[in-house]
């Protein structure tokens, strides 16, 4: 289970992006973290996987609290931000096989994971081309498949649809129902409202720093579309 309890953030220049945020996500749960620009989205994100400090609160993985192990806690994450920044100049396989060397993954299992997602999302025969010549499509697909060789407890994404084709994307939501399916945990964030609806068992609707909305969109109302819930609990923001 993740949980993020009374997390507040504020940035040096006085920006309140983060107000006492509370969030429990169950194992075997998809969590769908929507708001409009600037709500603070990648604020929390970026506190949840250690990319920076948050002023006050706590956040849990199953027994492990982030401050209190930092480095066992990010051996049981994976974290894909919206445009990954990978390493140019050296070709795709080398890329992984140095992932898997950071988290001690053995040479089988590697090789069947990495195989497996590169037959799937179709880059199997680019893996040994230098990460420069891929496509932003394929830079993602390649961001995704070394998140999912150490087999986290939990992968965070930050908006990972955009840049993928229409199969990619499908294929992703394939790859996100299997790997919740086991028992591991999915939060991401996207503006893509139909899929986040189809997609997620449990949504969270953040604004101007806090949370607006928290729970199953299936009970919300069966007559309305997530895009209407959404611009209703937001409409009265300012969008950038
Ligand atoms: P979102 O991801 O939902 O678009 P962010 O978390 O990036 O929102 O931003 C939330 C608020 O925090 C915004 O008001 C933004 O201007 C502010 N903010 C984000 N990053 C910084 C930063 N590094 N320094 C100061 N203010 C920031």
């Amino acid at each position: 289970m993740l949980e993020i309890l009374n997390v507040t953030k504020k940035y040096k220049n006085g920006a309140l992006a983060n107000d006492n945020i509370s969030i429990r996500v169950n194992d075997g749960e998809i969590y769908g973290f929507i708001g409009p620009n600037g709500a603070g989205k990648s604020t929390l994100i970026k506190s949840i996987v250690g990319l920076h400090s948050f002023d006050s609160g706590s956040i849990k993985l199953d027994n492990l609290t982030l401050k209190d192990n930092q480095i066992d806690f990010k051996k049981k994450i994976a974290y894909i931000p919206d445009n990954p920044d990978l390493y140019e100049n050296v070709k795709a396989i080398n890329y992984l096989n140095f992932i898997a060397d950071v988290f001690d993954i053995d040479k089988e299992k590697r090789t069947n994971l990495i195989f497996k997602y590169a037959d799937l999302f179709e880059i199997r025969d680019s893996l040994n081309m230098p990460i420069k010549s891929f496509s932003h499509g394929m830079k993602q697909k390649l961001a995704i498949i070394s998140a999912l060789i150490h087999e986290p407890k939990l992968l965070i994404m930050d908006e990972p649809f955009v840049g993928l084709d229409p199969k990619s994307s499908y294929d992703l939501k394939q790859i996100m129902q299997e790997f919740v399916a086991e028992g591991r945990i999915i939060f991401f964030s996207s503006h893509v409202l139909e899929v986040v609806e189809k997609l997620c068992d449990h949504i969270g609707i953040i604004n101007a720093g806090k949370i607006v909305y928290d729970g199953s969109f299936s009970k919300i109302n069966a007559d309305k579309s997530l895009e209407d819930f959404f611009l209703e609990l937001t409409e009265n923001e300012k969008h950038n």
